[in-house]
């Protein structure tokens, strides 16, 4: 059997950096499923629909085909045969994922997506309903979180690093709205997994995140 490896938590509790990184240590794929949200997210705003329009989201959906290819280990996330692997990554298809993500029809057919690519190969899945509903077998599953103010500083630093400038009481409002849709919404909601390890990452560098995932899987862990 693959080994899989479930990676969830809210926005900013460093998910997709340490899932990138242990995938790399363990020579297995890393799948963003933010990734993937985003991209339906983005082909909302383009239609120019509502994003409080559930049935309006469901039709993008049905036009929609997100895919995603590795190269190198590196994602690259397709929205109807276009590369938005850079596109999808602004504040605005943030927040448009994070409302998408709350439709039903739109976790269908992500969910099936990304069990069928884990199926196939040993891989890090990062998202918020990878322990809960995408691989509810997953031989670990870690549940990152923060505070507040640490996750928004980081979310921040990011966005900075790319030249967005925006204030830090934006950020952190966003954040808050975000976590607070996640975790509210009907459907599979950011929680984490009854057998979920959970690690507090507010006063941990990368490393150490990595390190402490490692030493918790123990050296039987499968390398390939
Ligand atoms: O992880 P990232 O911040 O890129 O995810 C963007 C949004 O996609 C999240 O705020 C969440 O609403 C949604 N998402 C989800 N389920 C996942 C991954 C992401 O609902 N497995």
């Amino acid at each position: 059997m693959a080994l899989s490896i479930a990676v969830d938590g809210p926005v900013g509790a460093g998910k997709s950096t340490a899932a990138r990184e242990l995938a790399r240590r363990l020579g297995i794929l890393h799948l963003d499923t933010g990734a993937m949200y985003r991209a339906v997210g983005l082909a909302a705003l383009e239609a120019g629909v509502n994003l409080d329009d559930m049935r309006a989201i469901e039709r993008v959906n049905e036009s929609t085909d997100v895919s995603v290819t590795f190269e190198d280990g590196t994602q690259r996330t397709w929205l109807n045969g276009r590369d938005v692997s850079g596109v999808v990554r602004t504040p605005l298809a943030s927040m448009a994922a994070s409302m998408v993500s709350t439709v039903g029809g739109v976790r269908a057919v992500m969910v099936k997506r990304q069990r069928a690519i884990a199926c196939q190969m040993g891989a890090v899945l990062d998202g918020r309903d990878i322990g809960t509903r995408v691989l509810p077998d997953a031989q670990f599953k870690f549940y990152l979180t923060a505070s507040p103010e640490i996750r928004a500083k980081r979310r921040m630093d990011e966005l900075r690093a790319k030249g967005d400038m925006q204030p830090f009481e934006r950020v952190l409002t966003d954040v808050i709205e975000r976590d607070l849709r996640d975790s509210t919404r009907e459907i599979d909601p950011l929680r984490p997994a009854s057998d979920a390890i959970i690690i507090d990452t507010s006063d941990m560098t990368l490393d150490e995140e990595v390190e402490r995932m490692m030493e918790i899987m123990g050296p039987n862990v499968y390398y390939e």
